[in-house]
């Protein structure tokens, strides 16, 4: 399966590069953004499938950017995958209380990265039918 469309909301341009190279050869499609705020009006206007989400972006960070997509009844539905730089133990408690579907921190395992994606693609799928 392949083909969905893939939000991917990174501050770091390497970082951003590196994710929607290995997602395309993936055979996925991809949408990039750079803050919280336009991650959030990406996810209104064009909802992707599932979103890739840094934790630490120059306006509201990663969780805030979850918080307010989790209150539009209209995306909240997409999944959500953190992508962190931390793994404080205390940061790791508040980002799975906080609701993501998954996270990841980096350096990116990229196999571990797009098995995540592609598990939780099959369970929206299910769910939808
Ligand atoms: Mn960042």
């Amino acid at each position: 399966m392949a083909n969905e469309l893939i939000l991917i909301c990174e501050d770091n341009d390497k970082n951003r590069k590196l994710a929607r190279r290995v997602l395309e050869k993936a055979g996925y499609r991809t949408h990039e953004v750079v803050t919280g705020e336009e991650a959030i009006k990406a996810a209104r206007e064009t909802p992707p499938d599932l979103i890739l989400l840094d934790y630490l972006l120059p306006g509201i960070d990663g969780i805030e950017t979850l918080k307010r997509i989790r209150a539009d009844k209209s995306i909240r539905r997409m999944p959500i995958v953190a992508i962190t730089a931390s793994a404080m133990p205390e940061e790791m408690a508040r980002m799975g209380q906080a609701g993501f579907d998954g996270f990841m921190t980096k350096p990116i395992n990229l196999k571990v990265l797009l098995g995540t994606i592609e598990s939780l693609l099959a369970r929206a799928k299910a769910k939808a039918t």
